[in-house]
């Protein structure tokens, strides 16, 4: 290091052109190494982690996570199907933290914006030039009579959170006698992983059809319409004839689940039709994570706007908010889209750090859904920041979906793609390498 006084007599008694000049006015500035601080370190929150440290390893880089191990939900109702195991759905945090990353395990309780801070709940704070919130998704407990986080993690599991419940919700169909009945409920959008229901009901009516085959599946859902429809609709013909009944609605409400008794194991819907079911599987309504609600970044809606160039907070000046917890327009919540936005928000903090423009934005999102042994349906699309009805609107092109009909081929090229993405991602978010060797 040199003073300022020596820098002069350098530059003084050298031939230094202006280039070396500046390189050595530069250290002020590099000594201050910009602290990112991520909140989340899921698929949207770790990918900023990681492609900000690795493309620029003289920055501070934190990610906040109250969970030490990582159970991905995405791939999480194969487990239903028999085809994963549950522990290969976890990832340490040791890949983020091998590269310099300080992965924090606590949980992000406030946003100081004023001072730039993030406040934990054991009451330290962790200052921040640039902050990611990519916290995924809470509950709505409150909008089902009878529902709790007690009764989901005793009672009813929703294992819209893979973990505990994950294992509570398998061992419950296990315990479950064979002509038993399974009630799955799916609630109104937006929610995370739109298909998701959907592929859990093909897994859990394939774990019915291989081992209590005089059992059932009934599902009701909130909408009259779901993502991948008509390919799932063939797949509940096709594989799950008699084990799945399907129950939609186009009355407004009529299909809403409004209560549940977790003593009786029932559910009732906004109809008045009751159901008893020996496995009660209930997805409840969500919205953003707490912490980006109580940061200033939801609206009305419970889930957080962002401006689509960028994914900044429409709401709150000076936060990226990224994954589910957004409400992102044409762009459904699923791991590939907080993947995407991850790789968007990097680029953009690269370039402020780097004093660079951002490039211009392009996001993509991919999900396949497994309805039996190598048959994989997936839907997709490109999205961009544009314009509708006079705002800001991140919409889709080139969208695709699977259709009815495909060949047996086709749709177990979708499974390997899907297999690959696992990989990709876990990859991409986690550092971790290890995927695909673990699912095969
Ligand atoms: C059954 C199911 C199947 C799915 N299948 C697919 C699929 O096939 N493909 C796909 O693309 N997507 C799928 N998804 C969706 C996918 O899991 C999510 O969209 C994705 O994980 C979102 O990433 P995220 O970073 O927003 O949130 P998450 O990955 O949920 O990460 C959020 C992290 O933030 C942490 N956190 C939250 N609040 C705090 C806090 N205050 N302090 C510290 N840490 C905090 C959480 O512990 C968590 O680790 C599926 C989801 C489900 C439920």
């Amino acid at each position: 290091m040199i003073n300022r006084r020596q820098f002069g007599q350098l530059i003084a008694g050298a031939a230094f052109g202006s280039q070396a000049a500046e390189a050595l006015a530069a250290p002020a500035v590099a000594r201050a190494k910009p602290r990112i601080v991520v909140v989340g370190g899921g698929a949207g929150g770790g990918t900023v982690a990681h492609i900000v440290k690795r493309q620029a390893p003289d920055t501070n880089v934190t990610v906040i996570e109250k969970r030490a191990i990582y159970t991905s939900c995405f791939n999480s109702n194969h487990v239903f199907g028999g085809f994963r195991t549950f522990q290969s759905l976890q990832h340490g945090y040791d890949g983020l933290r091998k590269i310099g990353i300080d992965v924090v395990t606590g949980q992000a309780d406030a946003i100081d914006r004023p001072q730039k801070r993030v406040r934990l709940s054991d009451g330290s704070a962790i200052a921040y030039d640039y902050l990611v919130l990519s916290p995924g998704i809470s509950y709505r407990f409150d909008a089902i009579g009878g529902y709790s986080a007690e009764v989901a993690n005793t009672v009813m599991p929703h294992a819209w959170t893979a973990g505990p419940q994950t294992q509570l919700l398998m061992a419950q169909l296990e315990a479950m006698d064979d002509g038993g009945v399974v009630v799955m409920t799916v609630p109104k959008n937006p929610y995370k992983c739109p298909p998701g229901p959907y592929e859990r009901a093909c897994m859990i009516a394939h774990y019915l059809k291989t081992h209590k085959p005089r059992s059932k599946l009934l599902l009701f859902d909130a909408k009259p319409y779901f993502s991948k429809q008509a390919a799932f609709e063939e797949a509940f013909r096709k594989y799950y004839d008699g084990i799945i009944d399907l129950n939609l609605t186009n009355e407004i409400d009529d299909n809403n689940v409004v209560r549940v008794d977790p003593k009786e194991m029932t559910v009732e819907t906004a109809s008045g039709l009751k159901v008893r079911g020996a496995v009660v599987n209930v997805i409840p309504p969500q919205t953003a994570g707490q912490v980006a609600i109580d940061a200033g970044c939801a609206d009305a809606s419970g889930w957080c706007p962002i401006q689509p160039q960028n994914f900044m907070s429409a709401q709150a000046e000076g936060i990226y908010v990224i994954g589910d917890a957004t409400i992102a327009n044409d762009m459904p919540k699923s791991a590939y889209s907080a993947n995407s936005h991850g790789r968007v928000v990097a680029g953009d903090i690269l370039a402020a750090i780097n004093g660079d423009r951002a490039v211009p934005a392009r996001y993509r999102n991919t999900c396949w859904s497994l309805i039996a042994e190598a048959d994989t349906i997936k839907i997709g699309a490109d999205y961009e920041p544009g314009q509708r009805d006079g705002k800001p609107y991140l919409q889709a092109r080139d969208a695709f979906v699977s259709l009815p009909g495909e060949s047996a081929q086709l749709r177990r090229r979708n499974y390997d793609e899907s297999l690959a993405w696992y990989h990709d991602i876990i990859a991409e978010a986690l550092n971790d390498r290890t995927a695909l060797m673990r699912q095969l």
